[in-house]
């Protein structure tokens, strides 16, 4: 927002550096003037870290889902909730909203957060392709469709010899699909494609 602000007053709006190219190119339509690239000088800001929840506190109220970007908490109203370390980025945009402070950072290494910054940026990226692919019509219709799934899933990661990345890939997955499927109208072999297309 501070930002958002200096940009408004005049400040030059090639800074974002979490935000990248493509907020870059938004920037330059709104704000009528072209930057070619990102100045790195500003960035990146963020540490090599992911979060935890401290579960035994959590109350259940799911702020911390709304803030995420990369789908990467899990749980249901008034339920314990949980952070799936394989796609949390460290951005760190859920602690602020959790009303009991129970979200810690945890430092890692470069190499420990560089797969799960991979993996979220696939998944971001093929979300916002869907939603600019074909016609958005009422995508809230299908949440739900959706948080049924995650909780399916969730119940699953719960257990302790699973394989977590594989699961949430697998949830992932079932989400694209249903919104494919529902909202785009694909057909079955269309959604095959569009998902093998897309794959790692
Ligand atoms: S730190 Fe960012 S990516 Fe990780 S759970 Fe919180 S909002 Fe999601
Ligand atoms: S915001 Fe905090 S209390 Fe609310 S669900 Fe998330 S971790 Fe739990």
């Amino acid at each position: 927002m501070e930002y958002a602000e200096a940009i408004a007053s005049g400040e030059a709006h090639d800074r974002c550096v979490p935000g990248g190219q493509k907020t870059l190119n938004k920037l330059n339509k709104i704000v009528g003037s072209s930057y070619k690239k990102v100045d790195m000088e500003y960035g990146p800001t963020i540490n090599n870290q992911k979060v935890s929840i401290v579960e035994e506190e959590c109350i259940g109220c799911k702020k911390c889902i709304s803030a995420c970007p990369v789908d990467a908490i899990v749980g249901g109203m008034n339920m314990m909730h949980s952070v799936i370390d394989d796609i949390c980025t460290g951005c760190e945009l859920c602690i602020e909203p959790c009303p009991v402070d129970c979200i810690e950072i945890i430092e890692l290494s470069d190499k420990e957060i560089l797969k799960p910054r991979n993996d979220s940026q696939h998944f971001f990226d093929n979300k916002e392709f869907i939603k600019t692919s074909s016609k958005r019509t009422k995508i809230k219709n299908y949440s739900t469709k959706n948080l049924n799934i995650s909780e399916k899933i969730n119940l699953q990661l719960k257990k302790r010899d699973i394989n977590k990345l594989k699961n949430l890939k697998s949830m992932q997955i079932s989400i694209i699909k249903s919104d494919l499927e529902k909202i785009h109208k694909y057909e079955n072999d269309d959604i095959d494609g569009f998902i093998d297309k897309n794959s790692d």
